[in-house]
Formats: C-alpha cells, structure tokens, sequence
C-alpha cells in the first residue's frame, strides 16, 4: 500500500466511477474523439475485432478480445497514430432462427437466462418470435456495453451484415472469386445437421466446436466369397502387416448391400450404415448378425491373401468406423498391447485357447532395425506401458506413427513398394485400394460427437450440386501462406498453426438453403453463409461510413454498382463511367478510393483463439484472393478465453456475469484491467471477483494519490514545467525515482509494441508501486517537506497514469485532466511518455540497490541471531577494492567464461591491483559478485567505475535504523581506507568488504 501520509483522504469517499464513467463518455462523444478520417500528415493504424454475433448479451467473458483491440487502439493513438477502430455487427447465418425456435418450443432454460440473468424485459422476449429482433435488441445492447467499456470505436462506420447495401458488397465479392475461378459446385463432404438439413460450422454447433473430420480408408476383407468386413484406417500402407481383425461380440451387425451390382454384402455396424448413406452410398440391409458369431472365423487379406483370425474386443466402438478393427501389431501399439492382453486372458478368459498370432513387421526405420524387431513392442516396453487401458498407449501411438511415417521404409514384404518411404508408399497404396474397388472412402469428424445447436447430433454429408469455396485450390493455398510468413503473428507461437489450417483446408460449403443473409447473385436458391460473409468486410467499413447519415454525401444501397467496388476497392475501371453508373458525383468516389488507399491494409486484426482454424484464416484467403499484396493484412493478434473462478462460464454453471451489470458494480477501467492482466495472450485468463475488487483499489489509491497532489501545492504546475525542462536534483533518492521512471517508460514501451499487456500492467501496478513505496520511505525519514518532492511525485504519477491510459482510460482522462492539469481544456488523448534519456542515473540506481540490499543484509543476521543491537558499524571497501572490481567486470563482459586463472594473470599485469593476487578468496568472491549481475547490468556497473559508498549509506542512516525497527541504532560507516577503521573494527570486518557490498559489526 502507498505511504499513508501520502493520502490524507484515504478514508474520504472512494472515487464515483459511474458518473466519471458517464462525464468521460460524453466529452469522447462531444469531441468525436475516436472518429477518424483521412489525414495524410498522419499515419494510419486500422485496428479490427471479429464482430459480434448479437443473439444474446455480452458477458464478462466476450470483454477480453474487444478490451485488447481497444487498449492496443488506444496506445496506438497515443503513439500518434491516426487509429481507425470500427465495428459491425454479424446478423447472418442461422444461430438466431435456432434461437427463435427455442423460445417459440418454450425453451424454459433460455428464456430464464434471458429474463433473470440478463434482466431482458418479458415483452421484448415475447418479440424475439420474430428472430432479426433478436439480434436488433442484443445489437443495442452491445452497442452499448461497448461504449460502457470505454472502447474507442468510431460509430460512424457501423453496419449490419444484413443491410442493403452490404449484400452489394457481399455480391460483389462473390462474382468475383466466382470469376476468378475460386468458387464451383460439386460434391465434397460437409459437416451436416440431419434435422435442420444444412451444412454446419462452427458457428451453428454447440459449445461451439469446429466440425473438422478427416478422409479413413474403408479395406474389404474377404469372408468368404459371400461377405466383405470393411475396416476404416488412417495407415493404409499397413494392410501389408494385418495379422487379425477385431470385432465386438456384444454388437449386432448388419449384412448389407451397398451401391449397385451383384458385390458381395458387407457387415458393418448400424452407425456405419447411417454414415455411408449421408456420405453417398446406396444400403440395405439384407439381415442382421451377431458380433459373437463372426468370432473364430477367418477373413483374407485382400492384397497379401493371407488368412486372418477373428478375434473378439470389447474395446471395438460399433460408432468409429464401420464397427469392426483391424490389427497391425507390429506398428499399431494398442493391437500389440491388445493381442498381449488377449494372450494373457485379460480381456476374453473364456477364449484364450485361441492361438495368438506373430506381429508381421513391414515398416524398418532408424532404431527399429533388424530381422525379429517388433516396433510396437520396443516402444512399449521403452515407455512401460501397462495394459490397453494405459493412457501412454496414445503417445507410444503419436510417437511411432510420426517417426514411421517421416525417417520408415518399407520391406520387402510388401511386393512393389519395398524401399519407399511410408509418406510416399501411403499415397500410392491408397489408390491401388481405391482403384481396385478393394478401398472406399470414409469421412469421420476428428473429435466426436458433433452436435447442432438444435440438439441434433451431427453427420459428414457428401452433398452434390453444392457451392464451394474451393480452399484446396493449390495456388491460393500458396499465396495465403506466403501473407502467413510476411504477416507478424501475435504471439509467434500460434504461426504454426495458422500454416497448417491453409494446409489442411479443403472445399468449403458456402452457401445454405436457409438462414439470414445475401443471396448468391447467380443463384437465388442459396444464401451464402455466415462465414463465408465474413471475411473481408473490414474494407467495407470504409464505405460504410458514407452510407451512414452524412448529408452531403448519402449513399443508398441503389447507388452501388458491381463498378463502384471495382473502382473503389480494386482501382479499376474509369471514374467517369462509374460516376454516371452509379449517379454519385466523381468527387465523392474519388474520396471513398482515396480514402480506402489510406486506411488499408489492416494493421491488427484481433480475434479469439477459436476462430484460428475458420475465420482468421478464411480472412487470410479472401484477402489473397481479392486484393493486391499493399492491401494484405500485416498483423493478427489471437487471445485465449476467459473462465470463471477456475470453470468455464456457461448458463450450466450458473456463473454467467453480463458485462454491463459488472461494469456498474465495478466500474470499467477494473474489469478492463482485470481481464488483461492474469494471463498471456494465448492462455485463458481466469476472472476473479477478489482479484477484480483488489485491482479496483490499487486504482482508487492511484485517483487518491492525485487528489492528494492536487490539494497540496499551488505552485505544482510551474515547478514542474521546471523539472521537465532540465532542472537538476541533488537528493539521491531523487535522481533515483527520475531514473526509475524512464527504465519503467522503456519497459513498459518494449513490451506494449510486443502486446505483452500482462507484462505491462504488471511494471506499471506492481513494479511502479514499489518504486513509489520506496521514494516514500526515503523522503519520509529524511523529514523532506519541500515542494520538490511533490513535484517529483506529480511527474511519477503523470507517467504512471499515461503508461495506464490505454487500459484504464477513465481513470487517467480524470486524473490526468481534472485533478493534475487544472485547465479549461479537455485532453481526450494523452501523449504516450518517451524516455528522457539525460534522467537515467545508474549510479542513482546503484546507490538505492546498496542500502536495500544492505537493510536486507542486516534484517537477515537480526533473524538469525536475534540479536537487539544499539549500533551498526558499516565497512565500505578501499579503493583498490573497485579497482579490481572494475578489471574483472571487464574480463567478464569481454569474456563470460573468465576463469580464475584468466583474471589472476590480468590482475599481474597491472601493478597498482597486483597486490590483490594474494587474497584469491576476495578475488573469487568478487567474480561472483560480477557474474551473479544480470549480463545487461554489468556495463552500467562499469560505466559507474566509482561509488561513493559511505556518502550513500551516511544519507540513508535514518532510513536503515528506522526499517530495523529502532531509531535510536547508532549506524557509522567507515571507508577500508581510513586511517581509525581499525580502533572501530573489533572484529577485523573491514577486510571482508567488497564493492557493492559492505563489510558489517553489529553490537
Ligand atoms: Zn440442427
């Protein structure tokens, strides 16, 4: 806590933050502050957020993403940038229909959250049966816990995704990549709700999880000549090793007729019948049989036509694949284990008469060399796996594929391919299966299971006649990965990713039967999808301003041509005809280009982590697709999400806090900082309302600090303006907080251009406050009273407020204006502070470092000892003492690997410190001294070369005897040096001192 005597209203009444929330918001609204226009004397800074999907109110946990683009808006602005920070609201696709119908079913679960935790009036919910007044109601009142937020949006520009005239823009879009060849019609798998009958993203899931599934290959395996047993596999290339399959005893299966002809039936699981039906496939199903009776039959390989036991396994899921398994022991660890648990009577006792098959091993790689070698085997017993319900299983799989499937090659076993790597034998495989009519494909999602937001559980539907983007397009893959490697990625970790979802993308449905949003301009049936809108309009808010209400300048959705946004966003075609096309003066046209070409590319694009896979990358291959490289994106910025006390926040835990009601009990600037200021960027921060309440009063105590300053001088002002202009100081602890404040502007500066926030606010809450607490100390034991120590004070606190401005920027609009700066004039923007390079003081530095760390040397031997001394002697070091300090400082910045011969032999060299030679203790003592000094602080130690150490400690005595709980200690301090140290030291300490670290008696 600050120095109490710093803050005599303490105990007044703690700042309103409601009414300075509201005066604030009204000044930004009356000075139109975060409205930004086109200014080429500035440069520019496009900040942009995914929007928001209004089909219920914000809560706490929406805030983060949005406070982060906004503190990054807003330190930018005060770097003197030209910020533009817009938003738009996303009313397309189908979430609100699904919402509408839930409430029209009687959905008791949602309309309570709406009435009772969101306090949505029950007349308004009664409209909500009209679903676009959903999103017109939540879009309010977002709206308007954003500008509660304080974010700094310039509200000109807003639009909705299904206003007129951005369904001409969406249009445009669309003919385009049609145009350019990026959009066909075909069939391709898609994440399906068999009930609402449309393709699901991640968008129309619950808990909403992307539908990603990936392609298995279906093996037939004969039984006899009357059946096949289909088996789904990612590892094709391991048909050569099949030594069994598995089949669950306890299911019973289906024989059926897939597709046409006379092929024989396959047996496969209910669940798999409903996948090959959505995914193409004609089926049915002749008759049943039990999983039992296929066990202690043998199948054959199709491809080695060896014969292959049946087994039985519980552990086989009728829902993955087409219900039955086959077994690579050699290469797959959970067969081997299962075989081993199997032969062991582990699982089937009743069975374990059966003979065990012999791992055929067809795979050889770098440590799995050799005539008997058992891949699966070696790793298992290397990472001791127990049995098959052993989670190391799964990494024992991970590692082994990856490093098969990267350094393996295939023996000779497997006929052609032997010799091949298994990245390009798997391929080849793959085709001859398919080709041969002895392979299928079969999609399954990744994680499962999928469920709409209807309830339904999810399918991957092969859809025919469908419109697709077609991501799998090789060349815009390249080119999006070629923006990926220029674009900066905060933070850098998650580039990876990023490159892996380009690689992985494929077609991607666009369009749907149902739902709001724009129609697709060459066919009137579909609407394009909610995410697929959604990837470029950060152009669109460039026009959009001009739509709004302007009266010299109005545009309606009429005067929008496909020209128009050639012109405007392309720079083709002639102004003129576009002009006369579109009936709106070449003036204005020219302006909206103009503009454009000035506010583009977006800077910073912020968004959640959970859209990484769809819309930010979506966003990556729009842009490379429709705009030249000046106009790419530069910069995206992912952040984790938000739990609440350790959970994640859902209506099922009831810890659901809507962001306007906590930005009324708590005030903004508190919530802001409190969402940034527990985690980096990608983890998920964990909201705390005891950490909230405790950030809330380290910023009263800040507000209160200025209050103080302002009520205790006139004179502030005027002695500031000195010291701002050079006046020099003589107190140390002076120079000291001077110098302080400029490491802390360097910090605070390298990690806000990094968006290290947490970093950040912990240098300006934790780090500041210590300084503070320090300097307060000081001045207090030395009785200062004088005007300058307030004046210092006013120039800590100026600093501290800018550095906190783009997080909490109420409180430092209010101190800053009302209560530092008594002026008429408002100042909306602060300036951020620079470092002033002629106030850094090392040797101030240094000094303050030396009696903190001998008031801690002293507490130390006082605990130890329990002594209750009435003097403290204090023994700084000879002269010569620096000497050789400053020569091994030199020996170790040149070379860190000094060793203690290296220094003995530069000491020789120079005779005035070759005396030292004989004390290697003092000598070995000292380099360790030197080399426990962070490497970036040793040339400012050397820079120093001389501290006056008794003069130091002499001006701090008050201070020591004060922190070691009794002023009446007597503390002297004696230099190595002087001529009576010796009467003074009892216990010949003197000796024992060394730079930086004075010798002690204490009696
Ligand atoms: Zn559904």
């Amino acid at each position: 806590m600050p120095d109490p005597h710093l803050h005599p209203q303490k105990h007044a009444a703690r700042p309103d933050w409601n009414l300075i929330e509201r005066k604030w918001r009204q000044v930004w609204d009356e000075q139109k502050t975060f409205e930004s226009n086109l200014d080429s004397a500035k440069q520019k800074y496009l900040v942009t957020v995914a929007y928001p999907y209004p089909n219920s109110p914000q809560h706490i946990g929406h805030g983060r993403t949005y406070t982060l683009a906004d503190v990054h808006a807003r330190y930018k602005r005060m770097r003197g940038y030209n910020v533009l920070f817009p938003m738009g609201f996303h009313y397309t696709g189908t979430p609100i229909l699904a919402m509408s119908r839930r409430l029209l079913s009687g959905d008791k679960d949602l309309y309570n959250a709406f009435r009772n935790v969101y306090g949505v009036p029950s007349e308004v919910i009664e409209s909500f049966n009209e679903p676009v007044n959903i999103a017109r109601f939540f879009h309010q009142e977002i709206k308007q816990g954003m500008k509660e937020m304080g974010f700094s949006i310039d509200w000109r520009r807003e639009f909705t995704t299904i206003d007129e005239a951005f369904s001409k823009f969406i249009s445009w879009q669309f003919n385009l990549l049609k145009r350019k060849g990026l959009i066909i019609q075909g069939s391709h798998p898609v994440g399906w709700c068999p009930r609402d009958q449309n393709p699901v993203s991640q968008h129309d899931t619950l808990g909403d999880i992307e539908p990603n599934f990936i392609e298995y290959t279906l093996i037939k395996f004969k039984l006899a000549d009357t059946y096949v047993l289909p088996v789904a596999t990612l590892r094709p290339e391991t048909v050569y090793g099949v030594t069994n399959l598995w089949v669950n005893p306890h299911v019973r299966y289906v024989a059926a007729r897939v597709d046409e002809g006379n092929n024989p039936m396959w047996i496969i699981s209910r669940d798999a019948v409903m996948k090959l039906k959505h995914q193409g496939h004609k089926v049915d199903i002749d008759h049943e049989i039990d999983g039992m009776k296929l066990v202690g039959e043998y199948a054959s390989n199709p491809i080695t036509q060896n014969k292959l036991p049946i087994y039985p396994a519980s552990f086989v899921d009728p829902k993955d694949g087409s219900g039955l398994v086959m077994s690579v022991p050699a290469h797959a660890p959970y067969d081997f284990q299962a075989l081993l648990d199997f032969t062991n009577g582990n699982i089937s006792k009743e069975l374990h008469d059966y003979n065990v098959v012999k791992p055929i091993t067809i795979i050889e790689s770098e440590g799995y060399e050799g005539d008997n070698i058992v891949p699966s085997r070696i790793i298992i017993e290397r990472l001791g796996v127990k049995d098959q319900h052993d989670p190391l299983l799964e990494k024992a799989t991970a590692e082994l594929y990856s490093h098969e499937f990267y350094k393996g090659r295939l023996k000779e076993n497997t006929g052609k391919y032997a010799g091949m790597t298994v990245a390009e034998a798997k391929d080849l495989i793959r085709s001859e299966l398919l080709q041969n009519g002895i392979g299928e494909i079969l999609y399954e999602f990744v994680k499962k299971p999928v469920k709409c937001r209807c309830g339904e559980e999810c399918v991957v539907k092969v859809l025919s006649d469908q419109w697709f983007l077609n991501y799998s397009d090789v060349q815009w893959k390249d080119l999006a990965h070629e923006c990926i490697t220029k674009m900066d990625i905060v933070p850098d970790e998650i580039r990876s990713e990023f490159n892996y979802v380009v690689d992985w993308l494929k077609e991607r449905a666009c369009a749907r039967k149902s739902g709001l949003g724009t129609r697709l301009p060459w066919d009137q049936d579909w609407i394009i999808e909610s995410l697929s809108d959604s990837a470029i309009y950060t152009a669109y808010y460039i026009i959009s301003r001009y739509i709004h209400f302007n009266d010299d300048n109005y545009i309606t959705a009429q005067n929008l041509s496909e020209s128009f946004f050639n012109y405007v966003l392309l720079g083709e075609g002639s102004l003129k005809e576009v002009s006369e096309e579109t009936k709106l003066s070449e003036e204005l046209i020219l302006n909206i280009r103009t503009e454009f070409m000035y506010f583009y590319p977006v800077d910073t694009r912020h968004s959640g982590r959970d859209l990484v896979p769809n819309h930010l990358t979506f966003f990556v291959f729009n842009h490379v697709a429709i705009f030249d490289r000046a106009y790419w994106p530069r910069q995206i910025v992912v952040n984790g999400s938000v739990l609440m006390d350790g959970k994640k926040m859902s209506k099922s835990f009831g810890n659901i806090i809507p962001l306007r009601q906590a930005v009324r009990d708590h005030s903004a600037d508190s919530i802001r900082v409190a969402l940034l200021s527990s985690a980096e960027l990608l983890q998920d921060t964990d909201f705390s309302f005891e950490a909230l309440r405790g950030i809330r009063s380290r910023l009263d105590d800040i507000y209160q600090m200025g209050i103080h300053l302002s009520n205790s001088n006139n004179n502030i002002q005027a002695s500031l303006e000195q010291l701002y202009h050079g006046q020099s100081v003589t107190e140390s602890e002076d120079k000291w907080l001077l110098s302080m404040i400029q490491r802390r502007i360097g910090d605070a500066t390298e990690l806000m251009d990094r968006l290290r926030v947490r970093e950040v606010l912990h240098t300006i809450l934790y780090s500041m406050e210590q300084d503070l607490q320090w300097y307060n100390k000081r001045v207090k034991s030395k009785d200062r009273t004088e005007l300058l120590v307030n004046t210092i004070l006013s120039m800590f606190l100026e600093t501290r407020i800018k550095l906190l401005a783009p997080f909490a920027p109420f409180l430092a609009s209010e101190v800053w204006n009302s209560i530092l700066k008594e002026t008429t004039e408002i100042r909306a923007n602060l300036d951020w502070p620079s470092v002033s390079e002629e106030n850094i003081n090392s040797a101030a530095e240094e000094s303050e470092d030396l009696i903190k760390n001998l008031i801690q040397d002293i507490q130390n031997i006082l605990k130890v000892t329990r002594m209750k001394p009435s003097r403290v002697n204090i023994y700084t070091s000879a002269k010569w003492k620096w000497k050789v300090y400053q020569r091994i400082l030199e020996l170790i910045i040149v070379n860190r690997n000094s060793s203690l011969s290296d220094v003995m032999k530069a000491l020789g060299d120079d005779s005035e410190i070759s005396r030292a030679r004989s004390d290697v203790k003092l000598i070995k003592k000292i380099m360790e001294d030197v080399l426990s000094i962070p490497a970036e602080r040793r040339s400012l130690k050397l820079n120093i070369k001389f501290l006056n150490e008794p003069l130091t400690i002499e001006d701090a005595a008050p201070l020591i005897s004060s922190e070691l709980g009794n002023v009446n200690i007597e503390i002297s301090v004696f230099s190595e040096d002087e001529e009576n140290v010796k009467k003074n030291d009892p216990q010949s300490r003197a000796r024992l001192s060394r730079p930086f670290k004075p010798a002690l008696y204490l009696s």
